[in-house]
């Protein structure tokens, strides 16, 4: 059994919320210049070059990529070998969010639902814990701002909608989005599992580098199919009209129940930012 003492999980949270506010994934950057070559409106050409030099400015000057610098998510996987010491786990998480966004001068953006009084520290996080073979935890930290959050949804198909049914409702909700979740997009679906498994299906597909493959040759084809139908709506970057709505659709799928179809979208904004370690 190998010992972790929970104020390294403080420490690696910390650094991860700083460095995933103001570094963008090189998948991320690699996207923007796919999309730029392929892009027929010069308007959304021109706000692709910006976002690139967004992201250039903001890891070069150490500042937020966005000032949503959002909902901490934070995703543990932890080796069931491990023997966390020091203290509660969850309280070393939401320790470390506190310090990243006071350290980092991140917008503290997460309040009480009825007053709206700010928490003041951005805590609490969301924690995402799972148990798996090893001796070693690795933590992802995805940052996820409001915009793009409220653009998502779950819903339960029926089983008789099939996979078209998938095509209509995933396309149809980026289209009711337009320009709400600050596009070009990256559309996480969540297919199968209960209503709440769904929607952590969608947020997880998110996680996944743009620009790789579903390893299903079945979904690999689906989410090319949707993202074709997408971009042939026309919202474009930043809404103005252009082929790039999404950069690209993800979809994790597992089992459902027999009289079930769930079904959740996760819609994430350019501003795709995720940061992980592993202890
Ligand atoms: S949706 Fe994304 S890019 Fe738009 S304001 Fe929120 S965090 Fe920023």
């Amino acid at each position: 059994m190998r010992e972790i003492n929970v104020k390294w999980i403080t420490q690696k949270v910390r650094e991860l919320c700083m460095e995933a506010n103001t570094d963008l994934g090189e998948d991320v950057l690699q996207a923007f210049d796919r999309a730029i070559e392929k892009e027929e409106s010069p308007l959304g050409v021109e706000i692709l070059k910006e976002l690139k030099e967004n992201a250039r400015i903001a890891k070069g000057e150490n500042v937020p990529i966005c000032q949503d610098t959002g909902f901490a998510i934070v995703f543990v996987e932890l080796g069931q070998e491990v023997h966390l010491v020091g203290g509660n786990v969850n309280e070393a998480i939401h320790e470390g969010v506190r310090q990243g966004y006071r350290d980092g001068y991140l917008r503290k953006s997460i309040c009480h639902p009825f007053t709206r009084a700010n928490t003041g520290d951005n805590t609490p996080a969301i924690i995402h814990i799972e148990v798996v073979p090893g001796d070693k935890v690795k933590i992802v930290v995805a940052p996820k701002g409001g915009g793009s959050e409220n653009m998502s949804r779950v819903t339960m198909l029926t089983p008789s909608d099939g996979v078209e049914g998938i095509k209509r409702y995933v396309v149809q909700r980026v289209k009711e989005s337009g320009s709400n979740p600050c596009p070009p997009t990256i559309v996480g679906v969540g297919i199968g599992g209960t209503f709440e498994q769904a929607a952590l299906l969608a947020k997880k597909s998110l996680l996944r580098p743009l620009g790789s493959k579903n390893s299903d040759p079945e979904l690999d084809q689906l989410e090319l199919g949707i993202l074709t139908e997408i971009n042939k709506l026309g919202i474009g970057p930043q809404g103005l009209g252009g082929r790039t709505t999404s950069l690209a659709v993800h979809i994790l799928m597992m089992p459902c129940h027999i009289a079930s179809f769930p079904l959740a979208v996760n819609i994430q904004c350019h501003a795709q930012r995720h940061k992980e370690v592993v202890i």
